[in-house]
């Protein structure tokens, strides 16, 4: 897929060779700061930016922040941190559609000027009532034919907050019958009394996203507009706007693409807002989130990110990517990235009885068979280990190839133990288990190679590191949380088995582990250091399992 163009490429290639707008390429992302990015965000900066890079182009950071009552500076700050993690730079072009709001005004002032604008004393509601549908034109506004001049008077009032909120608005006058509903005189300017982040109480109207978004493209440059297809009916509307505004030959272009989706979550700002304000989570970073900084905390890495959005490509169907295609591009990549450690989840102790009580050593092994640079280091061993609970069944099934009484297996780069007896307390519950070693198995040694069915991995217990172990799944039980019973919405599709939380150890090496290092715990899965870490207790995130159905189905 990587090597065959998409449409959107198809169409920059075709404005490039029409020589349109000096053959240049320039891109925007235009978040609006009122909530974290999400995994669909990730995909469209992944586009907008990814095409600037192909094309020798440009990518601007525009924050559109033109409706006060829901943007928060927060927001603003955590959107620049998750384009920057990603690996994208905006260089020195962050800009605020609030930026233009002086030019913004004087532009719908032309508009008014050139009768193409008006004031309407109407509510929104009597508004919407007049707008038809698309088989019935809508009726025009008693206000639509007002000079010039008294317009002018009116939105110089407007301005000065000489009027109430929703008692007049800026239409543009276009043309009551379009079939096209966006263009029967659509509302470029209301009036809210509200404090915005970054112009305080300068303003008392602001734009309409289908009024600042066009024009910001515009005052930028902006070549190519690559936005989801809810706006494709909106194009006519960012056209006529645009040509109103410009001098020259230049224009931006406005193309659509289909909207990520993914199964098993919700994407909706507002909705993943309510998670964390009704608390269902534990804030925007909650690691069950497919917000850019959960998936962070998670333990995805931007590599794997980017591959994904690469990956799936761009369509213009509408369509929802199952889960599994992002987990298994995280797999490739921790795959590649994390090395191999070992952590005891469930710990079960292991006395090797005739292993010296005094005595320890430090045993080789390999960081990651799949990369030799990532090199060796040393685990220590010890007469008492762990191990995980489930690698001993006292009673066995047929093809259980891990611990059982009288039976041998492997510890990884150790020796071969033989379990003796199996030790339990007065409630007939198994305490420990008692085994023996054989010398000769030791890795690396002259009978290290010797068959038995099981490996299994442990750590020492004198030396292991004990660690809060967070088993995340996922969020919700289903696939498309939004099919909820009548009633009821996606909320009542939550999983109630998200998050699970042990406590483990870990082999000694990990103590100190910086926040976000990877690692895969052999046969359990890829882990991650949380932030809540602290020096004597690391927390690991379970970022995924080892098992890739993806693959498996697709035989990648
Ligand atoms: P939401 O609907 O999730 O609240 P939004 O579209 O309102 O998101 P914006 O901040 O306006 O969020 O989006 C910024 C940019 O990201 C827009 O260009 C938008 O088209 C794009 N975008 C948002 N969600 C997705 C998605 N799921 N897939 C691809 N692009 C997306
Ligand atoms: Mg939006």
């Amino acid at each position: 897929m990587a090597d065959e163009k998409n449409f959107i490429e198809v169409f920059i290639d075709e404005d490039l060779a029409e020589g349109k707008n000096d053959k240049r390429v320039h891109t925007r992302f235009p978040p609006e700061p009122n909530g974290y990015l999400h995994i669909g965000h990730a995909k469209s900066i992944c586009l907008n930016f990814g095409l600037a890079e192909k094309y020798g182009g440009k990518c601007n950071l525009r924050f559109d922040d033109t409706n006060p009552v829901k943007e928060d500076i927060e927001y603003v700050e955590s959107i620049q941190e998750d384009v920057k993690w990603l690996g994208f730079d905006w260089k020195d072009r962050l800009f605020y559609a609030s930026d233009y709001f002086q030019k913004l005004y004087e532009y719908a002032v032309k508009l008014i000027r050139e009768e193409k604008a008006y004031i309407d004393d109407q509510s929104v509601e009597a508004i919407s009532g007049q707008r038809g549908n698309p088989t019935k034109p809508g009726d025009e506004s008693p206000f639509r034919n007002r000079t010039a001049e008294e317009n002018l008077e009116l939105f110089e009032k407007m301005r000065k907050g000489d009027f109430e909120e929703g008692s007049h608005v800026l239409r543009a006058k276009i043309d009551m019958a379009s079939p096209n509903m966006h263009m029967r005189d659509p509302v470029l300017y209301r009036i809210k009394h509200a404090e915005h982040h970054r112009t305080g109480n300068e303003w008392c109207i602001y734009p309409m996203y289908d009024f600042a978004h066009g024009q910001s493209d515009y005052f930028e440059g902006i070549t190519h507009s690559v936005c989801t297809l809810e706006f494709e009916n909106h194009r006519p509307l960012y056209d006529w706007l645009t040509d109103q505004l410009a001098e020259g030959e230049y224009r931006p272009r406005q193309i659509e693409f289909a909207r990520l989706n993914l199964s098993y979550t919700v994407m909706s700002k507002r909705k993943l807002l309510q998670l964390v304000q009704e608390k269902l989570v534990s804030g925007w970073d909650d690691p069950r989130l497919p917000t850019i900084s959960g998936l962070r905390r998670r333990g995805y890495t931007p590599e794997s990110i980017r591959n994904f959005a690469d990956n799936i490509g761009v369509t213009k169907v509408d369509g929802i990517i199952d889960m599994g295609v992002l987990e298994h591009n995280l797999r490739e990549d921790l795959n590649k990235k994390a090395p191999r450690v070992m952590g005891v989840l469930s710990p079960l102790k292991l006395v090797i009885t005739n292993y010296p009580e005094d005595q320890e050593e430090w045993l080789e092994t390999v960081n990651n068979p799949e990369d030799e640079s990532m090199g060796n280091r040393e685990i220590p061993f010890s007469r008492e280990i762990y191990i995980e609970q489930d690698d001993f069944m006292e009673d066995p099934p047929g093809k259980y190839f891990r611990l059982a009484p009288g039976r041998e297996v492997r510890l990884k780069s150790a020796y071969i133990i033989k379990c003796e007896e199996v030790i339990k307390n007065t409630e007939g519950k198994i305490t420990e288990l008692h085994c023996s070693y054989d010398p000769e198995t030791k890795s690396g040694g002259p009978q290290s190679n010797r068959k038995v069915k099981g490996t299994l991995h442990w750590v020492s217990a004198r030396h292991a590191l004990e660690a809060e172990i967070r088993l995340y799944d996922r969020l919700f039980k289903i696939e498309v949380p939004d099919d909820a019973p009548e009633g009821e919405d996606f909320r009542s599709n939550l999983n109630p088995d998200s998050l699970k939380v042990l406590k483990g150890f870990v082999e000694p090496g990990l103590k100190g582990s910086a926040h976000g290092t990877n690692v895969q715990f052999q046969r359990l899965g890829y882990f991650c250091v949380d932030p809540d870490s602290t020096s004597d207790m690391p927390v690991f995130n379970r970022t995924t399992t080892l098992r890739d159905s993806w693959a498996k189905q697709v035989k990648m």
